[in-house]
């Protein structure tokens, strides 16, 4: 990266800013956040850090696991660090090397995955540890230009492997960092537009030293500090320097370019029941909820109008069927769910497709099923008991 001035004199845009404010230059910005990690960052179960050393001298001979870091950043696109714990410790013992997880079948990997969400995360992860294992015996790639030859892996996965694992400087930019660098700076263009942008101003800053803990830093002030609401500049390194906190409007940065509504969508799913065990069906390994288990059901129409519960396919269907009181809601990132639960005879229904299978009703805890079919499991059950 290159050389910086330690401050310099800024005003980018801010009519309010204090005339003549000295902000701190890039070299000091990396070494104010530096300084407050060492004191302040998380310690995370995916992180080596030892802050006896942190100080003075970068911790080039203490390196993250590389599995364990690529692990924990595709677990952590979408998903936030209390809910990945407990699956990244889950697939740690039951995969410890990415030969274990290579070797497993893409079943158990979706299974133990059940309930993170974006399933083609799963998908790639288990394609990718294949990949590693076959083609990258001696060792995991360090650099971002293989890295992103990989299933799965992208531009700011495959920065923060490289950092974090192997201390090789990059411009490590995710959704959290955006923020903090268009408040840092104030920039006026909406997302998401001013995502060249954005990674060119962090680019400016990210240093050659301790890339691995400059990177986590920025992921913590994201994660703790310049949170998307209320950001908590009064602790915050970077408050001298800031253009959005001197504006007094830090947290109407980013600008976004306003969103459409999302759409909603209406679909059945079928409760079939038989000798105390449900019929479920594993659904095509492409498209949404890609080759998870799931409850049989009807298409997942957009509903148009208050009244088009029919023509979306909430009809109970065929006779002997009905659908029980209430509903299930979900949201995809594209697209709000409506599920009717329909109770449906085993006859109405093809029970002997490959796809499907039955699971006892006292196993569907453990049967891998995704968040939305959770959902239809307990909103089912709960019917039916109150119904009894
Ligand atoms: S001063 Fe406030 S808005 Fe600016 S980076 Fe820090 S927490 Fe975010």
């Amino acid at each position: 990266m290159p050389s910086q001035p330690e401050t310099y004199m800024q005003n980018r845009s801010g009519e309010n800013e204090a005339k003549g404010a000295a902000f701190a230059g890039p070299a000091a910005l990396a070494r104010s956040l530096l300084a407050w990690y060492d004191q302040h960052g998380r310690d995370l179960p995916w992180r080596i850090r030892d802050r006896g050393q942190s100080h003075g001298q970068h911790q080039s001979q203490l390196r993250a696991d590389p599995y364990h870091v690529w692990l924990s950043e595709i677990m952590l696109q979408q998903t936030g660090v209390v809910v990945v714990t407990p699956y990244f410790h889950k697939f740690l013992s039951r995969w410890p090397t990415i030969a274990a997880l290579a070797a497993a079948p893409l079943n158990d990997v979706l299974q133990a995955w059940a309930g993170l969400g974006y399933y083609a995360r799963a998908r790639n992860l288990h394609k990718c540890a294949r990949v590693l294992d076959t083609d990258f015996r001696d060792g995991f790639p360090e650099d971002t230009a293989t890295l992103k030859t990989l299933p799965g892996i992208g531009d700011y996965t495959a920065a923060a492997i490289s950092a974090i694992a192997f201390a090789r400087p990059a411009n490590v930019v995710d959704g959290n960092i955006e923020r903090v660098v268009a408040r840092l700076r104030a920039v006026a263009a909406p997302l998401p537009g001013a995502r060249r942008e954005l990674r060119k101003l962090a680019g400016e800053i990210a240093p050659d030293q301790r890339p691995g803990d400059y990177a986590q830093a920025l992921m913590d002030l994201g994660a703790t500090v310049c949170t998307p609401r209320n950001p908590a500049c009064g602790v915050c390194p970077w408050a001298g320097s800031c253009q959005a906190r001197i504006n007094g409007n830090a947290a109407e940065y980013p600008r976004r370019v306003a969103k459409k509504a999302k759409p909603v969508r209406r679909g059945v799913a079928y409760w079939i029941e038989r000798d105390s065990k449900i019929f479920l069906e594993r659904r095509p390994a492409r498209g949404l909820l890609g080759g998870m288990l799931c409850f049989p059901g009807s298409e997942w129409l957009e509903a148009v109008g208050e009244s088009a519960g029919e023509s979306a396919g909430e009809s109970a269907g065929d006779a002997g069927d009905h659908l029980l009181p209430g509903e299930v809601r979900h949201t995809f990132t594209h697209f709000h769910l409506i599920l009717r639960v329909s109770v449906r005879r085993a006859e109405n229904h093809e029970t002997d497709r490959p796809a499907g299978k039955w699971v006892a009703i006292s196993e569907l805890d453990q049967a891998g099923l995704p968040s939305v079919m959770q959902k239809v499991a307990r909103h089912a059950l709960g019917a039916m008991a109150a119904a009894e």
